[in-house]
């Protein structure tokens, strides 16, 4: 009698306290939620890709070492001859063999802040159910993201790499200034593009993960884009989208969030909309 009491008292005192929030609040407390979930992973995502460049630099310098620089033997003036030169391939490093290292190092990071987002949300959704982080489409999700992630990441180095070392080389640049390019470009990824691609990369798995979490948990038939409320991260394009609503797997459309947000086309399945956005969905419920 006295529990039943208790519990009564309390859940009038829920509901009251609960009354008092806005919609926005209760919002706020959705999104502050999910950065707190989602930091930790970004975070130590970053230092692992920060160990991963400087790795990648003290591979290219070693292969600047052991292969002679082109400039010594003859002066090269033009564009198309610098490229007919394998002196570029000598240098950089082994593709391949760094893409799979990118995507088993963020495996882990994807796959698991996808699981601590998908329990979560269905621990706040409906009672006793575990999510499932080995059903297959869950799994797809991983491997490709994880895949893509590490592809984009390599192509982007040597990319870069190749247009310095090659207007270095064109410029008649000795090792030591060569040298510095390299350090630059290594110094950019560790300084900027880390951060960049591990909040990019987590904020899509956590999203995905509470996707998947609302299809598991039954009771779920649309989601909703909340808008990150941290100012400096998401400004045009996300505020554009915040409240807008969808079904479970649908896209949220590109209509005015397209290239000059820095978004390249594709649909949106949930966030992010750009580089380092921290949006988040919130679940629309089967009345
Ligand atoms: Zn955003």
């Amino acid at each position: 009698m006295l529990l039943k009491q208790i519990k009564d008292n309390t859940d009038t005192l829920v509901d009251e306290i609960m009354s008092r929030f806005t919609k926005e609040d209760l919002n706020t407390i959705t999104w502050r939620n999910f950065i707190r979930r989602t930091r930790p992973y970004e975070v130590k995502f970053t230092k692992v890709l920060k160990g991963l460049f400087r790795q990648q630099e003290k591979e290219v310098l070693t292969n600047m070492r052991k292969h002679p620089h082109p400039n010594r033997e003859a002066q090269i003036d033009t564009y198309m001859e610098v490229l007919k030169q394998n002196w570029l391939s000598d240098w950089l490093f082994a593709e391949m063999m760094w893409r799979k290292r990118f995507s088993n190092a963020g495996k882990p990071f994807i796959g698991g802040v996808l699981e601590d987002v998908g329990q979560a949300e269905l621990t706040n959704l409906i009672i006793g159910i575990d999510f499932d982080i080995t059903n297959p489409l869950v799994v797809e999700f991983i491997n490709k993201n994880a895949d893509k992630f590490s592809f984009a990441t390599n192509e982007a180095t040597i990319d870069q790499l190749r247009k310095h070392l090659i207007a270095g080389v064109k410029l008649g640049e000795g090792m030591p200034d060569l040298t510095k390019r390299v350090n630059k470009v290594f110094g950019f990824a560790e300084k900027y593009r880390a951060t960049r691609i591990a909040r990019t990369e987590i904020i899509r798995a956590a999203n995905s993960g509470a996707e998947f979490a609302y299809i598991q948990s039954g009771v779920v038939k649309g989601k909703e884009w909340l808008t990150s409320f941290d100012e400096r991260t998401c400004e045009i394009g996300c505020k554009e989208l915040n409240g807008r609503k969808t079904g479970l797997g649908k896209s949220f459309g590109k209509q005015g969030v397209s290239a000059d947000l820095g978004y390249t086309g594709g649909e949106i399945p949930y966030p992010p909309l750009h580089v380092s956005c921290r949006c988040s969905l919130t679940a629309i419920l089967i009345e």
